[in-house]
């Protein structure tokens, strides 16, 4: 008599009846660590971006911070260069140049950004890590929420937030350290003397580093991100993704080591899901193309152990196009395809923008001038009959060394400034100055026009050479 075959009934998810729910409860991911070559990438990435984010406002350039952000003094310091808010036009191009690397980057290797230098992930990885450490890898954390409160668990789950919200407020002291001089903000920190307005920053930057890194996490990326979502406009079946050979692997299963999966008609995925394990956003990449993976890696890495403690060739999941992986083309077939129309036309956008922004901030004028005819003042006549007009003249050293200028007007016979026509100024420094502008009588008599166009000129007093001069245009009025 034949063995009953044993079955075991299917059960749906949910009521069939009832239409899918709208909101689906969030998963906990428990992400496995992972190693290997994309892994160490990953982390020399999150060393130097944070290096560079933590370290960079200590830095002094001309015995002043390096990089900071004056708000108040409405200064933008950086290494050898000072800019005023009339220097808004970089800031503009750098965005714009920002926008084309991002369309550019993208078009040819998807969201490689996102997942090795967007801030979002750097600081997943660095919550990730500290998590790691005290709770232990995926299984150990899985077993450790599963557990009843108990000494131990309240102990380590302490030490994770403990370590969390250091780093936190670290990173939101660092955040307000490029806006305030980051000396003066650790003196009033470790006096507890700091201001409400930088309490409040290094509390909400702190919060929002907390709440994205150790709270939202993968949420961030699936739901929120806005480059999440347009990125697919950028990308074509050309464009390098991470993708599972599906052409290679099915079908898939498991097998013993030394077995040969031809014989056995399976692929050489052996479905031990480690790829789906160590995938911080928690999908399977065996899926195709999913809107969620942030391009990290972490799968190849994964999968790649997998091929060869199995003795396989690597790279069933690898760094590909979707045209690659449906033609199955080799690695120069797809480099040639990389010249295509899109990549051709934002890389020249971007290097068209980069060079023009390089250019104007190479030739950017150490100084600035603004000329305002006092509107308190109207045209008078002084004791020898000449016309006189007042001005305010704004003069701006956007240089890190202290400045003497001259300053002369043109445009009429005679016309010359009244009083002292030099001045000094600290590095970085502007000042507002009224100036007295006569006309003699003669050369006012001379005049049909009650409006007059006129020219100053702001001359930089150099020691040797050339000496830079701004000219700004502008009117003198003649009584009637
Ligand atoms: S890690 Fe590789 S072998 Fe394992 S399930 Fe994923 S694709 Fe298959
Ligand atoms: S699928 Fe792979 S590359 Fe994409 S997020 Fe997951 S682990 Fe990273």
């Amino acid at each position: 008599m034949s063995a009953t075959p044993r079955v075991i009934p299917i059960q749906p998810a949910g009521d069939p009846r009832q239409p899918p729910p709208l909101f689906e409860p969030r998963r906990k991911v428990y992400a496995r660590a992972v190693s290997g070559w994309f892994n160490r990438w990953r982390w020399v990435m999150v060393w130097a971006t944070q290096l560079v984010f933590y370290g960079l406002p200590w830095l002094s350039w001309n015995g002043r911070q390096a990089v900071l952000f004056d708000l108040d003094a409405r200064r933008f310091y950086l290494p050898g260069l000072v800019l005023y808010p009339q220097d808004f036009i970089y800031l503009s191009a750098l965005l714009v140049l920002s926008a084309f690397a991002l369309f550019f980057f993208t078009a040819v290797a998807g969201r490689m950004w996102c997942g090795f230098a967007c801030p979002q992930t750097v600081y997943t990885e660095i919550f990730m890590g500290i998590e790691r450490r005290i709770e232990g890898d995926r299984i150990a954390r899985m077993r450790l929420d599963q557990a009843p409160w108990s000494a131990r668990k309240l102990a380590r789950k302490g030490a994770k937030q403990a370590a969390w919200i250091a780093l936190s407020l670290w990173t939101g002291f660092t955040f307000v350290g490029y806006f305030t001089p980051i000396r003066e903000l650790a003196a009033s920190a470790t006096a507890f003397g700091l201001g409400p307005w930088e309490s409040f920053w290094v509390f909400f930057y702190g919060l929002a580093t907390y709440g994205n890194a150790g709270f939202l996490r993968e949420q961030v990326c699936r739901t929120m991100c806005p480059y999440a979502r347009f990125q697919g406009s950028m990308m074509d079946k050309d464009s390098l993704i991470i993708g599972y050979d599906s052409r290679r692997g099915e079908s898939r299963g498991s097998r013993p080591r030394r077995a040969d999966p031809k014989a056995l008609g399976l692929g050489d995925c052996i479905d031990c899901t480690l790829c789906v394990q160590v995938c911080p956003t928690g999908i399977d990449i065996r899926n195709g193309l999913q809107m969620e993976c942030i391009g990290c890696a972490a799968c190849i890495d994964a999968c790649d152990g997998v091929m060869d403690k199995m003795g396989y060739e690597r790279g069933l999941i690898r760094y590909a196009t979707l045209n690659g992986l449906s033609e199955g083309l080799g690695k120069a077939q797809m480099w040639r395809r990389v010249l295509r129309p899109r990549v051709l036309v934002y890389g020249a956008l971007l290097a068209a923008v980069g060079v023009a922004f390089v250019t104007s901030l190479a030739l950017r004028d150490p100084l600035r001038v603004n000329v305002v005819r006092d509107r308190g003042v109207m045209a008078r006549l002084v004791e020898d009959g000449a016309v006189e007009n007042v001005y305010r003249v704004l003069v701006m050293n956007a240089t890190e060394a202290p400045q003497r200028y001259r300053i002369a007007v043109s445009g009429l016979p005679g016309l010359a400034v009244a009083g002292d026509t030099a001045l000094e100024l600290a590095p970085a420094a502007e000042r507002s100055i009224p100036v007295s502008v006569r006309l003699p009588a003669e050369a006012a008599a001379s005049l049909n026009d009650r409006t007059q166009h006129i020219r100053f000129e702001v001359t930089q007093l150099a020691d040797t050479g050339e000496a830079p001069t701004v000219q700004e245009a502008s009117t003198f009025i003649l009584p009637r």
